[in-house]
């Protein structure tokens, strides 16, 4: 173990890393003294590519130059902007480019699934969800509730890790699917759970579910740009997810919606807009709605194209990186985080993400008050504080290098000892 411990050993990981010249894609923020941030919030907010300027700027001069002719014109034309997208998207969630579409944010989102896919009956009108949900989800979630006149202490179960324990097993869900299955209608979890970093087996719970005719949800929140996923093959009914976290697609950024193409034609409940519109006769306005037979018919309205080209510059980095090559890195600096954490004292820290997760990693800290977060702040790191007591760490393999995770250690080492 010693030898790890050693600033050498990072420069010689970072020297082997084939991904390494990304990080120079990037910008990484400077601190007072010039010297820059060690950035472990990308599971928060994604970094800026440096490119990310010359896909809006064409846009902004564009739209100087065109004024409206640019939904046709353009040089990359606005009418169709959001088809751009698709494929990227499609690569990075295992789905078909029809599958997928980039439009509003994620809570939004969410509620827009929930009304084509949350279809209480007097028998079957339960919602599964993780207890520790982010807190937006449940919001969304019982405001559905409410909205179909239910009470939300029948209709809400909440799946908690065991007493003890800190992440939900996947025998738990299992065991609720098969005991509540025949009252639920909806299954919600996060691919990814914000909080401690858990990775949900999505593919079995889909499984599990469907075989109870329950409709599986998935929030990607902290999935999309993390984690290997294979939503068309698992079956997945839906999912959303935002642009501005692990891709890096700017504050705010549109997120996007997954529906796979079994609905696509299925007579569900909807909310309607013109651009979900059948695009051969949109622009004749007529007055009956006749949705596009893909995930584009869940569209309201026209998208934000400067938002959309800031996904386009992110997605293309995707492209040429692959999925594939970023896990593999995220896994070894993942470990090699553990690695030397586990030489830190255990009675002040405990990790609490299971091995072979994401990028992120979830530290406990014992008898903890904020104040050694507030510590590795001063000190140039940037991560987060999640109540009551977790520091969240999300080394990105685009852009983090080893150095990063062996400066954090140190810093960390020092202000335990
Ligand atoms: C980040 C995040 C959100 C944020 O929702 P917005 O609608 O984009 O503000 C929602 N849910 C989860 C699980 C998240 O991680």
């Amino acid at each position: 173990m010693e030898y790890k411990t050693t600033k050498e050993y990072a420069k010689n990981l970072d020297r082997k890393d084939t991904l390494a010249k990304y990080r120079n894609q990037f910008h990484i923020p400077l601190q007072k003294n010039g010297e820059e941030y060690i950035y472990f919030c990308g599971n928060s907010l994604g970094l800026q590519p440096k490119k990310t300027k010359e896909y809006v700027d064409q846009e902004i001069i564009d739209w100087a130059n065109l004024g409206v002719e640019g939904h046709l014109n353009a040089k990359n034309p606005w009418l169709p902007y959001h088809e751009f997208l698709s494929s990227g998207y499609a690569n990075l969630l295992g789905a078909k480019a029809s599958e997928v579409i980039a439009m509003n944010t994620l809570t939004v989102n969410l509620h827009l699934m929930m009304i084509s896919f949350y279809n209480p009956t007097k028998e079957k009108f339960k919602i599964i969800i993780e207890s520790d949900a982010f807190p937006s989800d449940i919001y969304a979630v019982e405001s559905q509730i409410r909205l179909h006149n239910l009470d939300i202490n029948k209709s809400l179960i909440k799946i908690k890790p065991r007493e003890g324990e800190t992440v939900i097993r996947i025998q738990d869900i299992e065991n609720l699917i098969e005991k509540e299955g025949d009252k639920t209608t909806l299954i919600l979890l996060g691919g990814v759970n914000y909080y401690t970093g858990q990775v949900f087996e999505m593919k079995k719970i889909t499984e599990q579910a469907q075989k109870k005719n329950i409709k599986v949800g998935f929030d990607l929140a902290h999935a999309i740009g993390n984690i290997r996923l294979n939503l068309h093959k698992w079956g997945v009914d839906f999912a959303v997810w935002c642009s501005y976290k692990y891709l890096n697609s700017g504050p705010g950024s549109i997120g996007g919606a997954y529906i796979h193409e079994k609905h696509h034609s299925a007579h569900l409940p909807r909310l309607c807009g013109w651009w979900g519109h059948n695009k051969d006769d949109r622009f004749k306005m007529p007055k009956k709605f006749n949705p596009i037979q893909t995930a584009e018919g869940w569209q309201l309205s026209n998208p934000p194209i400067l938002s959309l080209a800031a996904i386009r510059s992110s997605l293309s980095i995707f492209d040429e990186v692959s999925m594939e090559k970023l896990i593999v890195k995220s896994k070894n600096q993942s470990k090699y985080l553990r690695d030397l954490l586990k030489t830190i004292n255990t009675e002040r820290i405990e990790i609490i993400t299971p091995e072979d997760s994401g990028c992120q990693t979830s530290i406990r800290v014992k008898y903890g008050n904020k104040l050694l977060y507030e510590k590795i702040s001063e000190e140039g790191i940037i991560a987060d504080w999640r109540e009551p007591d977790v520091i969240r760490i999300a080394p990105v393999p685009l852009y983090n290098s080893y150095l990063d995770i062996y400066k954090f250690y140190k810093i960390l080492h020092k202000l335990i000892k």
